[in-house]
């Protein structure tokens, strides 16, 4: 179970809620941000901040956005990054690389 970030976010990306979340599990990409799944420890506290309402908890995503769990995932796999589970955010897990489906997402 995480908390997963979803399309409101895309090109809006204001980082409200990487200030909010107690572990540091939310990285930024080019588009948007992620959370790591295995690092998020369901605290909810990165929700309420969102002014886009782009996050939620994964057992209660609506399901026109159920693909971004995997597009969260996949962030850290060898698809995009291959960070795996860098254990929390610092600079040197940040970049202007996003999930293909974020990548492929048509700019407003
Ligand atoms: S639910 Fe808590 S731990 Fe998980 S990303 Fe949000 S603020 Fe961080
Ligand atoms: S608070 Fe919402 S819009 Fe801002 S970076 Fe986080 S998920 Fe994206």
């Amino acid at each position: 179970m995480a908390y997963v970030i979803t399309d409101p976010c895309i090109d809006v990306k204001d980082g409200d809620c990487t200030v909010a979340c107690p572990v540091d599990c939310i990285y930024e990409g080019g588009r948007m941000f992620y959370i790591h799944p295995g690092e998020c420890i369901n605290c909810g506290l990165c929700l309420s901040v969102c002014p886009v309402d782009a996050i939620s908890w994964d057992e209660e995503i609506p399901q026109d956005r159920v693909q971004f769990k995997a597009v969260n995932q996949d962030f850290f796999g060898p698809e995009v990054t291959n960070w795996g589970s860098p254990g929390g955010w610092d600079k040197n897990y940040t970049t202007n690389r996003d999930h293909p489906l974020v990548a492929a997402y048509e700019r407003a």
